[in-house]
């Protein structure tokens, strides 16, 4: 999708920090990371969001959760505890309409939701 500001990071038209890359999955640094290991994966097709993903193809959606296990690993988090957050839509706050699987750890995140 020309548009897509994470088709172009897959497509390697704009810089990222990419911490982890399959045939069909890549991840890298969020520009405003929240936490002290904050990692985004995504498939590199474009898909909207969740549901459109585990609607066209759910072995892909499957991909992008194991290589977001993957990427915890990878950045030492896997013992010590992390969160996986997917946005979707308005009420997410979603700002980024390429799904997308935030990966957070490094410290302690404190309650699930604000408020
Ligand atoms: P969401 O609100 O779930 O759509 O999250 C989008 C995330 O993408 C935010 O945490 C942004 O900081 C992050 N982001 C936006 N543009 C970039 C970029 N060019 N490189 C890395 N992360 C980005």
């Amino acid at each position: 999708m020309t548009d897509c500001i994470f088709c172009k990071i897959a497509a390697r038209e704009i810089p990222a920090t990419i911490v982890y890359e399959t045939g069909d999955v890549l991840a890298f640094r969020d520009v405003a990371p929240k936490a002290p290991v904050h990692v985004l994966v995504i498939p590199k097709a474009h898909h909207a969001n969740l549901a459109e993903l585990a609607s066209a193809d759910p072995a892909l959606a499957g991909e992008v959760m194991a290589a977001a296990a993957a990427v915890a690993e990878a950045e030492g988090v896997g013992e010590s505890g992390y969160r996986t957050i997917t946005n979707t839509g308005a009420h997410a706050g979603m700002e980024v309409p390429h799904v997308h699987v935030h990966v957070l750890g490094g410290a302690p995140l404190g309650p699930m939701l604000a408020g």
